[in-house]
């Protein structure tokens, strides 16, 4: 949880359009490079204008790996 918390706070204000509750604007979560600390919100990716890989999954602008999805915190997990 370290790890995410300080990456969560080093892109505080720098790249956030809709600071609030996350799925408040029909986000599910947000696209992530573990090695780059990049994020991209699933929202945002047209406006980002990632590419995209073989199966759809937004690649990295830095590195070109496939990024990570991760869900928004909301009621309930589903792991
Ligand atoms: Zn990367």
């Amino acid at each position: 949880m370290g790890l995410i918390s300080t990456v969560t706070d080093a892109l505080a204000g720098s790249t956030e359009t809709a600071p609030g509750v996350a799925g408040d604007d029909g986000s599910e979560g947000a696209y992530w490079c573990d090695d780059c600390a990049v994020r991209v919100r699933d929202v945002d990716l047209d406006d980002e204008g990632l590419d995209r890989d073989a199966e759809g999954v937004p690649v990295c602008p830095d590195c070109g790996e496939s990024m990570r999805f991760e869900r928004a915190s909301g009621p309930g997990c589903a792991c």
